[in-house]
């Protein structure tokens, strides 16, 4: 496939994916307002629109989520009254669609190289410097010296990219100290995202 068309592709999958995220977290904050009725007429939607497989697949644990007594609906509800507009867009609207409108290029050729299915959301836990201490987390059990080198950091990062991954959340706190990070922040090639914990 010509290089034109390859990233003609990536643009038009890019540019669904912007205009996805910006309707989805426009209707989250009239939905905020409404009725649990509504949310689940929204989850309804992404079972309209699913074509593959992997959609069908996250659009039913949508719908299952927001059924009526299942803890979809209420917790949308709580956390989206008064939820700044940023964080609304880039976290949780992004989430949403990054796990529903995969690469699918990219999706088809990890499962045909490895036969399994690419994930659609990595974990990275560059520090453990967290000054909190919650219970039940992880990060206290670590030391500075666990730190994940910047290098380690950048590949991690970069070859999740590669296998289509479009939602990192970064945990484990004190992470805005290392620079490779801020770097990302600033240059991410594919509206990657780091949701900052
Ligand atoms: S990393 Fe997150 S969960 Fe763990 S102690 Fe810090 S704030 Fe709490």
């Amino acid at each position: 496939m010509s290089t034109v068309l390859v990233q003609g592709k990536e643009i038009y999958g890019k540019l669904k994916r912007e205009i996805a995220e910006n309707v989805l977290s426009q209707s989250l904050m009239l939905l905020s307002h409404s009725s649990e009725n509504n949310y689940r007429r929204l989850g309804a939607t992404f079972g309209r629109i699913a074509k593959t497989e992997h959609q069908k697949m996250i659009a039913a644990w949508i719908d299952n989520w927001l059924a009526e007594g299942n803890p979809g609906g209420p917790f949308l509800t709580r956390i989206l009254k008064g939820l700044n507009p940023k964080v609304r867009k880039n976290y949780l609207a992004n989430m949403i669609v990054s796990l529903f409108f995969r690469d699918q290029q990219i999706y088809d050729r990890i499962r045909k190289q490895y036969g399994f299915n690419p994930p659609s959301v990595m974990l990275v836990s560059p520090t453990m410097r967290c000054n909190y201490k919650c219970s039940g987390c992880y990060a206290a059990n670590y030391t500075r010296d666990d730190d994940l080198p910047p290098e380690v950091f950048d590949r991690v990062i970069t070859e999740g990219e590669q296998i289509g991954i479009k939602f990192m959340p970064i945990l484990g706190g004190g992470a805005l100290r290392l620079q490779t990070l801020a770097r990302y922040i600033q240059e991410t090639p594919q509206g990657l995202l780091p949701a900052l914990h």
